[in-house]
């Protein structure tokens, strides 16, 4: 392949395609925000780290050397992004009586078998919230220098109003914003304003006293806890530096998280903090982000229980490109599971004449290069193995599933139940007795269990409908 292709990326922050341009060359350093390890991911979580994971292959596929961080929000994170309600880690504690700790590494495993299920690629560098609260002290001083920050009775707050860019990454209307000032902002200046630091509270919004707080830490300004959003600024800060090639994310960090990420961050050092801003859109139910209230909360182990393979979820993704909404449901799945399943089954029937495809692949590589474009690169694929005419298409699946990740040549082991076993050993003593009506009628029945039956030198194969 070629080394360093021009790969075309949609900016979130100037909004258009750009030619990507390491800062390092032939290096690129990419931050993902991470979960928070206080629950289950939902399918919708994992379509963003899918596409992260994409993101990650086409670089990779083009020789580039990528250096990969996710964080695990372990602490900090409000019941809104806004800084308002209980943190999300202290309100399972609640519920589960454990130690804060447990929890976010069973949720952190869960969420690492998730991503082993859907071919996920783990990150070089995971790093944890809890385990660098020195590195968000120290940048709050560091904020604090620059006259940015003030007290209020909860916590220690960032300023906005001292910036002349904030909000550009979301095109924040900030006139328009503190017009429409509905919201109660209590002792905040300015309605972005947002916490660095908070202080631990005694009581909750309602004046009910609150248990003790299990992750708490002594500061500068009292004890507490970081705010969410300085935990990316100073942990993307420590593992790929103060100025970085490529931050992801799903869309609804634009206005918020994101925003307030590159107000610490440009403010500590001065400097440009990302070069591209690449955000997801949203999986959706019945037309609706994934929630509480809309549905669709469902794990990939609990899609497992119904029957469906982790990798036809990550084909579901790929049929609609990672900046455009889409839409989930257990039928749009099933038909995702069956296209996949026809593909693989082509794919299995294939002859390998040791050659390659140069056409296609150099359709699948513009179409992967221009802002990742799968399901363009999806239907070059099908088109692909439907070509009656096309030569080496074994060795260039090959190479084009080095993006996709959907083990399209591994070899799916079939594991037969014992009914079906019993049925394939009548099926080959009728056979054997040249009983060709019963043989039939036990072939229509085992398919209609789901399997094909066939019949080869070897004898009898399976194969999944
Ligand atoms: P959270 O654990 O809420 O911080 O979310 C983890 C990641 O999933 C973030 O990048 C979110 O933007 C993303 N996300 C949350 N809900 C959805 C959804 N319904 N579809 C796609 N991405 C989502
Ligand atoms: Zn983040």
């Amino acid at each position: 392949m070629t080394k360093f292709s021009k790969i075309k990326l949609y900016n979130t922050l100037s909004r258009r395609k750009e030619i990507f341009k390491p800062i390092k060359k032939g290096f690129v350093g990419i931050y993902t925000c991470g979960p928070t390890v206080y629950w289950y991911q939902h399918i919708g979580n994992l379509r963003s780290y899918i596409f992260a994971d994409v993101l990650k292959r086409v670089f990779l596929y083009d020789k580039y050397k990528v250096k990969h961080v996710i964080n695990v929000t372990d602490v900090g994170h409000l019941t809104s992004d806004a800084d308002e309600g209980e943190d999300k880690m202290e309100k399972a504690v609640l519920r589960e009586h454990k130690k804060a700790e447990v929890i976010a590494n069973f949720y952190w495993q869960e969420f690492k078998n998730d991503f082993k299920k859907l071919n996920i690629a783990e990150p070089n560098i995971w790093c944890k919230a809890t385990q660098h609260i020195k590195e968000q002290i120290k940048l709050i001083k560091k904020l604090e220098k620059k006259g940015v920050t003030y007290k209020t009775s909860d916590g220690i707050y960032f300023d906005t109003s001292k910036l002349k860019d904030y909000g550009k990454l979301a095109k924040l209307n900030k006139q328009g914003l503190e017009a429409g000032k509905r919201i109660e902002i209590g002792e905040k200046k300015n309605i972005t304003d947002f916490a660095l630091w908070k202080f631990s509270p005694l009581m909750n919004a309602n004046g009910k006293l609150l248990p003790k707080r299990q992750q708490e830490w002594e500061s500068p300004w009292g004890v507490g806890f970081p705010g969410w959003h300085i935990e990316c600024s100073a942990m993307s800060m420590k593992y790929l530096g103060e100025h970085i090639d490529i931050h992801t994310g799903g869309i609804d960090h634009i206005p918020v998280h994101h925003t307030n990420e590159i107000a610490q961050s440009e403010t500590a050092t001065g400097k440009k903090f990302v070069n591209y801003w690449l955000h997801g859109d949203f999986l959706n139910f019945k037309g609706e982000k994934i929630s509480k209230s809309t549905g669709g909360l469902y794990t990939i182990s609990e899609l497992q229980e119904k029957g469906f393979n982790p990798l036809a979820f990550r084909y579901l993704t790929f049929i609609t490109h990672y900046r455009d909404p889409l839409n989930f449901s257990l039928e749009s799945l099933q038909s995702a599971q069956d296209a996949y399943n026809r593909l693989k089954n082509i794919i299995s029937e294939l002859k390998n004449d040791k050659r390659i495809s140069r056409k296609y692949l150099k359709q699948f590589n513009s179409a992967i290069n221009d802002d990742l474009d799968v399901p363009k690169a999806l239907s070059i694929l099908w088109k692909l193995v439907r070509d009656k005419k096309a030569m080496g298409k074994i060795h260039t699946i090959k190479e084009m599933d080095k993006i996709f990740g959907l083990d399209l040549q591994k070899k799916e082991k079939i594991n037969i139940s014992a009914s079906i076993q019993k049925l394939l050993q009548e099926r080959e003593n009728a056979r054997k007795n040249k009983n060709w009506q019963k043989s039939d009628e036990l072939r229509d029945k085992i398919k209609s269990l789901g399997y094909l039956v066939e019949d080869t030198p070897k004898g009898q194969k399976l194969k999944k409908i």
